[in-house]
């Protein structure tokens, strides 16, 4: 049961900490993804905490990539797995997609309990957790670099919520279409996927499963860059409308 009362007004950011924590505590998110958390917390607030037209963009833009994707992977670590689960195995099913395990802090413990809940939420197939099938890409340091190489090595596509820039770099340079849910539009994720949809993973996915089940998603002009240089002076106009006037 939530501490937190209804009426609180930062509720629902605070009912996203609570999940967090719960999934820390039981052993899906990592201390430092509590961590990242934050840093991502910081950018929604400065975003105004909603979706904004350049988010719904890049939504349009990476359901028609899942769309017309041959082998679309999505990548799952512990804070998706603590926030958005149920959303995680319905986007999979809507765009027939695999579900990959794929951590940055690698922990064999942790990594069942994420394979656990995704079960809970419905998943049936599961990758990265057979040791037969691991495969490693190379450019990264040994713990990040492996991948299952019937999921995100055999890809097209792959959706990488909540990634790292270097383990986004890799992907890059295995000729791999990257699109991501990252509300920092500066990080190197952001900059190097081919899609970022800047904005919360909990409000955005359901918003991508959306548009994916769509039965004609139409192709629209895209360019990363320009919709990241667009968010970024989003954030500047709502820092100068919230700025305190002495
Ligand atoms: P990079 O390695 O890409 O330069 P970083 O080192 O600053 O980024 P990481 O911890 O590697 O950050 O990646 C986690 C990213 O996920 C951060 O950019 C953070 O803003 C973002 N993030 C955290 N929580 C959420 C969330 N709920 N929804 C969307 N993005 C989030
Ligand atoms: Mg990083």
């Amino acid at each position: 049961m939530s501490l937190i009362p209804k009426s609180h007004p930062r509720a629902k950011s605070l009912y996203i900490r609570e999940r967090l924590v719960e999934g820390f505590d039981s052993g899906l998110v990592a201390k430092e993804g509590l961590m990242a958390h934050g840093r991502g917390e910081t950018f929604d607030y400065l975003l105004g905490e909603k979706t904004s037209k350049h988010a719904q963009k890049a939504i349009h833009a990476a359901a028609f990539a899942l769309a017309s994707a041959d082998y679309p992977v999505i990548s799952v670590n512990g804070n998706v797995a603590a926030l958005c689960p149920r959303e995680i195995v319905k986007l999979a099913k809507v765009t027939g997609a695999k579900i990959e395990v794929n951590l940055f802090y690698t922990n064999q413990i942790r990594k069942k309990n994420i394979v656990k809940a995704l079960r809970k939420a419905g998943a049936k197939e599961i990758l990265g957790i057979n040791s037969k099938s691991a495969k490693r890409i190379s450019g990264l340091d040994s713990a990040r670099r492996v991948v299952d190489s019937n999921g995100i090595y055999k890809a097209d596509v792959v959706l990488v919520p909540l990634e790292d820039g270097d383990r986004t770099i890799a992907l890059k340079k295995m000729g791999k279409k990257v699109i991501t849910f990252d509300l920092n539009p500066l990080s190197r994720t952001a900059k190097t996927a081919d899609i970022t949809i800047v904005d919360n993973v909990v409000r955005a996915i359901n918003k991508l499963i959306l548009e994916c089940k769509k039965s004609k998603i139409q192709k629209i002009p895209y360019n990363n860059k320009k919709n990241l240089a667009g968010t970024v002076l989003e954030i500047k106009k709502n820092l100068s409308r919230r700025m305190p006037h002495a």
